[in-house]
């Protein structure tokens, strides 16, 4: 039997939660649905197995020791209008190009987590929008209420919960078969990198890199080994991963796990909580301190010292390696200043805890447009500071949290084609387009 991870809250139970205050839950108006709805998700099959989020952990144990390096990338929000195998084929595609690159480059295993078969609720700046004196509830994601700006489509409604769970339960078992299934095989992946690389001109810088693996490729070959019959080369273990906002659809799928008698909220292999949502008083922490999957915690510019050790304590009490996941966000001009006292302070306190690099959420800026977006300056600025500061600090940059997609959508400005806002609302050329983001 495996040994269970020793979380500190000894009375927790899945509705616990319930006791503490709830920041960003939508305004269910109808009870009696809500429960029936609930009901209805306790009673589905779990999506993900609890021995594959022990999985998750020892690779993120391996990371928080610098033997491995996190990629955790996808979706800002997954759509019920854009669901589709392509659409799931082409994030998981650009996520495997990338994870190649960066297995070359850093000589380290990439553990992949997507934000993806899950990721559709969003924290929102505030619970209502206003559109030309007409007040209506904030789009809160496709799990709660509909984008059109209309009091039935806004109305929260919680059936959308349940095709929320169907679409991801879908999702995962596409991912699983490309994942198991031939579709990453490491030449397939080389050969697609290579397609990139003869498709823009920017891309050319990664040319010397994929000759490095071409060669290795080679060398590998002609010291004898089976490049066929080496099943590494040909599946690749791939993780789901979403923010735990709406408390009530992750209690719903929080099951005790047969062979440890531990909690697991089976619907991820990872589970975070976002800038708004950290309250160490909050039912979000509250919440994820009593499941046994590897958690995330985003962490803002104001998050001070006392507040990150004490996350630390109460999600890994056990200074458990693989349990905590820490993803900065801090803005390209804050990172310099705001990081380090965090990574000293952590560090201090003995918390083995993987650092990730998310420089998306905090340079996102909104244009005329109304859409919101961020620099590729910024991202790039951001990302070179965190790994400045873990530098100085003898600190493993654990890993990079991106939100990405395999469409054309000028999540950011700026970068290799120059990319540049978007005023009329709508497409500016045949190979961009606007993502769906906020
Ligand atoms: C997100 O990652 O989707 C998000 C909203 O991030 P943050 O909580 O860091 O703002």
């Amino acid at each position: 039997m495996t040994a269970p991870i020793p979380l500190g809250n000894f009375d927790w139970e899945p509705p616990s939660w319930r006791r503490y205050p709830a920041a960003q839950q939508p305004e269910w108006p109808d009870p009696a649905a809500l429960e029936h709805a609930v009901d209805e998700l306790r009673r589905m099959p779990p999506l993900v197995f609890a021995g594959e989020a022990r999985s998750l952990s020892s690779s993120l144990a391996r990371v928080s020791e610098g033997k491995g390096f996190l990629l955790h990338a996808g979706d800002c929000a997954e759509s019920f209008a854009e669901f589709s195998a392509d659409n799931i084929r082409d994030k998981l595609k650009v996520i495997l190009q990338m994870s190649v690159v960066l297995t070359y480059s850093t000589g380290v295993p990439t553990t992949k987590i997507g934000r993806i078969a899950g990721q559709f609720a969003k924290p929102r700046s505030s619970p209502t929008e206003k559109r030309d004196g007409v007040e209506l509830p904030s789009f809160f994601g496709d799990t709660i209420n509909d984008f059109a700006f209309d009091p039935v489509a806004r109305r929260p409604d919680p059936e959308r919960m349940l095709r929320g769970y169907h679409q991801a339960a879908s999702t995962l078992n596409l991912l699983r078969a490309f994942t198991k299934g031939g579709f990453a095989d490491l030449n397939r992946v080389h050969q697609w990198n290579l397609e990139f690389i003869a498709s823009a001109r920017e891309a050319r810088r990664y040319e010397e890199l994929a000759d490095g693996i071409e060669r290795a490729l080679r060398f590998m070959a002609a010291c004898g080994i089976d490049l066929e019959a080496e099943v590494q080369l040909h599946e690749v273990d791939f993780y789901t991963s979403h923010e735990a906002l709406l408390l009530g659809y992750e209690e719903a799928l929080t099951r005790r796990d047969s062979l440890t008698g531990d909690w697991y909220d089976c619907s991820a292999h990872l589970l975070w909580v976002g800038e708004r949502t950290r309250q160490l008083d909050g039912a979000h922490v509250e919440f994820l301190s009593g499941v046994h999957n590897p958690v995330g915690v985003k962490l803002g510019p104001n998050t001070t010292v006392e507040e990150a050790v004490a996350l630390c304590r109460r999600l890994d009490p056990g200074r458990e390696p693989g349990r905590l996941v820490l993803v900065t966000r801090m803005g390209a001009d804050k990172v310099a200043d705001a990081l380090p006292p965090l990574l000293r302070a952590v560090k201090r306190a003995g918390h083995p805890v993987v650092w990730a690099c998310d420089p998306m959420h905090g340079n996102t800026f909104a244009h005329e447009s109304g859409y919101k977006t961020r620099h590729f300056d910024a991202v790039m600025h951001e990302v070179e500071q965190f790994f400045d500061a873990c530098h100085a600090l003898d600190i493993w940059p654990g890993g990079v949290h991106v939100e990405l997609t395999g469409d054309d959508v000028t999540e950011c400005l700026g970068g290799g084609d120059d990319l540049v806002p978007v005023l009329s609302g709508d497409v500016v050329d045949a190979s961009l387009g606007l993502g769906r983001h906020w």
